[in-house]
């Protein structure tokens, strides 16, 4: 089957490699458009999150899955891309301690979270004492190198075209192919074969942080309280980030770092340096599922899209799961079908 992927963030890197796996004719068109979400995200995949503490959906079915398949492409683009990270999170009153001892003693949550009095290496930067909600079973996956070495491998096969693809080029150009998938990230929201999504789209911002510190090179475990602490090596550490709703009919919001530095400066007892202001749009949905499906006006053309908060986590299973569907013939699941009521 001869299929072009229209969008390479991670909705279609995943994609692509999945049908590719399975036997299709894949190319991949990718505009560089402005306000991508896969470049600007920390790629962590946490299992428990929110102020309940919270089994991440279907976390024990998804988990395994992408960690088989990001092990597959590293394998085959020769990069390293997955770390399994541990996650501290402030327990700063007794409440948050109780909540989150409940949440240790229940059987579904067996070997994930257990409580510790000090946040390890990171102890010495950071101004709470503690306690902290230990996590296990989280990962991080570095979603721009995937995607930039899978932009390579693509470019070397001759099936990457680098164009933006607008609705009037794509009737022509779908006379070339037998199916057209739409993997546009927020662009999704504005695309004409799709009206009427339950799109919610959010922005997110982060910062690029410095710490100042001989040691902070070290630094591996992933600290949080009201924003994530990242640590991407070489003391870059990754701070973020905000939610805000936003509608394509309104402008694009400028970024506000100063309130995410103050918040850095409240976690951090070390002085650091902003590098960069990193900011993208989630392609959110109202009901939290992705969106995957065929378009009601135009056969053959397919979305693929709606990852939300949790690409990383969620793209390797619907990636097989829809590849399996559209070249295997396998019903699509109704939790994330476009139509679905
Ligand atoms: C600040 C921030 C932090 C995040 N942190 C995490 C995290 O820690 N863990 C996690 O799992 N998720 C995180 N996310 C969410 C994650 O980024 C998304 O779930 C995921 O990256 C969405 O990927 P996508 O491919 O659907 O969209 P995008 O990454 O936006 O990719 C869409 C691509 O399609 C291209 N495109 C669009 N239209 C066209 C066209 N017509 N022609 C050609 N090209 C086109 C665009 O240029 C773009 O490259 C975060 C997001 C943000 C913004």
């Amino acid at each position: 089957m001869r299929i072009l992927i229209v969008g390479q963030g991670l909705a279609g890197t995943v994609l692509s490699w999945a049908l590719l796996q399975r036997g299709a004719e894949v190319w991949v068109a990718e505009g560089d458009l402005a306000h991508p979400a896969s470049t600007a995200a920390a790629g962590l995949i946490n299992p428990v999150t929110g102020k309940l503490y919270v089994k991440t959906w279907q976390y024990d079915d998804f988990f395994p899955i992408a960690k088989r398949f990001y092990a597959e492409m590293e394998a085959a683009l020769r990069i390293c891309v997955w770390s399994d990270v541990r996650v501290l999170r402030l327990l700063d009153t007794p409440k948050s301690v109780n909540d989150w001892e409940a949440r240790q003693s229940d059987p579904a949550y067996a070997g994930l979270l257990s409580t510790v009095v000090h946040a390890g290496s990171w102890q010495p930067y950071l101004h709470h004492p503690g306690p902290w909600g230990e996590t296990r079973g989280a990962a991080r996956v570095d979603l721009p190198l995937l995607l930039s070495a899978f932009r390579a491998y693509l470019l070397e096969k001759g099936l990457f075209l680098s164009e933006k693809i607008s609705p009037e080029e794509i009737t022509k150009l779908a006379q070339e192919y037998e199916v057209v998938i739409f993997c546009e990230g927020w662009r999704g929201a504005l695309n004409p074969f799709f009206p009427n999504l339950p799109w919610r789209l959010t922005v997110g911002e982060a910062l690029l942080v410095r710490l100042l510190h001989p040691n902070a090179a070290s630094l591996c475990d992933v600290v949080k309280k009201n924003l994530l602490l990242i640590p991407l090596g070489d003391a870059y550490v990754w701070a973020g980030a905000t939610y805000r709703h936003w509608f394509p009919s309104m402008p694009i919001p400028e970024p506000r770092p100063e309130a995410l530095e103050k918040e850095v400066r409240q976690l951090l007892r070390v002085p650091f340096e902003v590098v960069r202001v990193i900011s993208g749009i989630r392609p959110t949905v109202r009901d939290r599922r992705p969106l995957i499906g065929e378009s009601s006006l135009q056969p053959n053309f397919f979305l693929f899209n709606g990852l939300g908060t949790k690409g990383a986590l969620l793209a390797p299973y619907w990636a097989e799961h829809f590849a399996s569907h559209l070249l295997e013939g396998v019903p699509l699941s109704p939790i994330v079908h476009i139509h679905r009521s």
